[in-house]
Parts: structure tokens; C-alpha cells; sequence
């Protein structure tokens, strides 16, 4: 199974959409030991370590130890991307996919997440493609009112040095909706429903010469509206992927320790066999037409509704409004397909569940 590693739940940053900020205290860092940790996972055959906080590159020593310690397993990283320099060369190529914090433009990226920080990652991602790492390097936005998502994902898409291999996106709708949005329905109807149609026009246009354009949110969605394939919830969470927090508790989420519903176990007394499956979404995702692509989006928002029903079924109309755009395209890349041009499998992403929750 994939598990969600909280390093620690400190963060060197304080951006705009998590409202955590830099949390303090004696509760904030790794309370089990190693071998606790080692005897919960030996239980478990096919194990995968995706390590996220806080943020995670506080705890290099952190990494190193566990690397270490499990010289077998996958291991993922879910990073700001400011200290990525500060990890050596040999166990930074451990990681199978790096999934980078970083909005778009400079000034969409500082202005979420404080001034200079693109520049800083932009400098780290050079680094690690200086060192020839040849895993997954994913350009992971956060997405708010100021991302104008059309030119922001065509940034991040078109950066040459250093190139991203996949962009993916996440949109701020999680948290309470009055602290983050000022008019979300002008935003979505103006600028971010817009902008996917333009966006997805353009990938399906650039299949046509043989490039797969990798923004994550439509290359599985394409893959299975065009195989058929379905999904019970594209993040796996409390299905097949869980969260080991800080304390020791295993939560179906990494964003939810506080939030006792989605509690599940512990490593001390919990079996991965029992966890398997343990939570799904609940309705109207399991009765919803869309279902079967959609997955229910996010097991969290699923649950907790912190923007309410009214507010849960405008993020379904947005994200219909990604699968509907599309659904338009799907005969003219099955001909791409025919044609030979692209392979389907250039489609299936990821390979290994990554972070990337694939429906933002
Ligand atoms: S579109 Fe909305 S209701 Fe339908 S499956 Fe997705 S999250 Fe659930
Ligand atoms: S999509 Fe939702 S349930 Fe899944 S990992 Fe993200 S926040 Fe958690």
C-alpha cells in the first residue's frame, strides 16, 4: 500500500491557501521509533513511502535514516522545493517522483507563496536536473482566485530550463470558503472554466504532431474515458492509500490529523489487511453519472463538506465541466491513437500513485 509519511508538521513557508503556517511545538515532530515503523510495515508486501509534512525537507537526517532503513522500498517526495539542495545527490535519486510546489508564473507563485520563492525552486529543480535525476518531476500548483489557470499551467508546461515533466493542480477548494474566495463563481464561469476548455483544446491539438502534453488532470481522465476504466477515488485515500501521522495514528488523509473521522489505525496495533478499503465516499458521489471518472474527486471534501452542500456541488460543476471538455475530444484522440501517432499508454499516468490526486 502507499503510505502518506508526515515528517514533520512544520513548514518553512506560510502560504496564502493553508492557513497552517508554521506550526510549533512538542507535538508537531515524530513520536514512534524506527523499528516501530519497521514492524507496522513489514506486515505490508508492496510498500511505498511518500514522504510529505509540514514540509518534509526539514527532516534531511530524517530521510536519510529512512532510506536507509528501507533500502527496498518506492519512496515519493511531496516538497516547497526550497531545501531540495540540501539532500545528497545519491538520496535524491532514490525518489521514483518529486512532486514540486509551485503556482505558475513568478509573480502567481509569490504572490501565494511569499517573494522569491519561485526564483528558489526554480534554481533547485535546475540543480536536480544538473545531477541527471531521472525520475517523475511534477510541478504540483495550488490553484486560487489570482491563477489565471490557462497562463499558468502553459508556463510551468512550456519551461524549458529547468522542464517539468508533468503539471498538476490542486484547487484551494478544501478549507472554509469565506477566508479564501471573494467571487468564486465569477472566477470559475470567467477565468478557470475558460481557460481548461482552451487548455485541453490545445493538448489534443499538439497529439495530433505526437506530443502528450503531460498535465496530469487530463491524461488519466482521457485514458479512461477512452478504455472504459473506472475509479472508486482517484487519491486511493482509505482505499489503498493512507496517512502515518507524526503521532503514530494512520489517517485515510495527510491533510486531516485533526479530524477524527478519518482516524483509522495506529502502527502499533494496526494490520495493512484491515486497513484495505476502510473508508469510501458516501453519496451523491456513488450515485452520480460521473462517478466511475470522477472517483468522488477527494475523500476529505467527501466527508467533511467544509464548504457545505451548496458549496460541494460548485466544485462538482467545475470538474464536470473538465470531464465534459474532454468527452468532446475522445473520438478525435481514439484516431490519433489508430493513426499510430500517440500510443495509449502515453495516456496512463501515473504509475504508481505519486500525490497527484489527478481530479483537482
Ligand atoms: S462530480 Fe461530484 S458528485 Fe459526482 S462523483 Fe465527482 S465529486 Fe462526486
Ligand atoms: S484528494 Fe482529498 S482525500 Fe485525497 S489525498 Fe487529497 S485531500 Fe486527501
Amino acid at each position: 500500500m502507499n503510505y502518506h509519511l508526515v515528517l514533520t508538521r512544520r513548514c518553512n513557508l506560510n502560504c496564502f491557501y493553508c492557513h497552517g503556517g508554521e506550526e510549533i511545538g512538542p507535538d508537531t515532530e515524530i513520536q514512534y521509533s524506527m523499528n516501530d515503523l519497521a514492524t507496522f510495515l513489514k506486515k505490508d508486501k508492496d510498500v511505498q513511502l511518500m514522504l510529505y509534512g509540514g514540509e518534509p525537507t526539514l527532516r534531511v537526517p530524517l530521510i536519510v535514516e529512512l532510506m536507509d532503513h528501507f533500502p527496498k522500498e518506492r519512496f515519493m517526495l511531496q516538497t516547497n522545493g526550497l531545501h531540495l539542495d540540501k539532500i545528497r545527490e545519491a538520496y535524491i535519486k532514490r525518489f521514483h517522483s518529486i512532486l514540486v510546489s509551485i503556482d505558475g508564473t513568478e509573480e502567481t507563485t509569490d504572490g501565494y507563496r511569499s517573494k522569491g520563492v519561485y526564483k528558489k525552486v526554480i534554481k533547485n529543480v535546475k540543480w536536480l536536473r544538473k545531477l541527471g535525476y531521472k525520475g517523475n518531476i511534477v510541478a504540483r500548483m495550488a490553484v486560487s482566485e489570482q491563477t489565471d489557470i490557462y497562463k499558468d499551467v502553459r508556463h510551468l508546461i512550456d519551461l524549458e530550463n529547468p522542464s517539468f515533466d508533468h503539471v498538476h493542480w490542486q484547487l484551494n477548494v478544501i478549507w472554509d470558503a469565506e477566508d479564501n474566495w471573494q467571487d468564486f463563481d465569477r472566477w470559475t464561469n470567467e477565468i478557470y472554466n475558460p481557460g481548461i476548455t482552451q487548455l485541453v483544446e490545445e493538448w489534443v491539438g499538439n497529439m495530433k504532431s505526437g506530443t502528450v502534453e503531460g498535465i496530469v488532470p487530463f491524461m488519466p481522465l482521457m485514458y479512461s474515458l477512452i478504455t472504459g476504466e473506472t475509479s472508486k477515488l482517484r487519491c486511493g485515500s482509505g482505499l489503498d492509500t493512507f496517512a502515518i501521522h507524526v503521532d503514530g495514528k494512520i489517517g485515510v488523509c495527510p491533510i486531516s490529523p485533526d479530524w477524527e473521522f478519518s482516524i483509522v489505525g495506529n502502527i502499533w496495533d494496526s494490520n495493512p489487511q484491515q486497513l484495505k478499503d476502510s473508508m469510501s465516499v458516501v453519496e451523491p458521489c456513488p450515485s452520480c453519472d460521473d462517478y466511475g471518472l470522477c472517483g468522488g474527486r477527494c475523500l476529505f471534501a467527501n466527508r467533511q463538506r467544509l464548504w457545505g452542500d451548496e458549496g460541494f456541488n460548485k466544485v462538482c460543476q467545475v470538474s464536470q465541466h473538465l470531464f465534459d471538455s474532454l468527452r468532446k475530444h475522445v473520438e478525435e484522440v481514439r484516431e490519433i491513437i489508430a493513426e499510430g501517432i500517440i500510443s495509449i499508454d502515453a495516456l496512463n499516468y501515473p504509475k504508481y500513485n505519486n500525490g497527484c490526486e489527478i481530479v483537482p
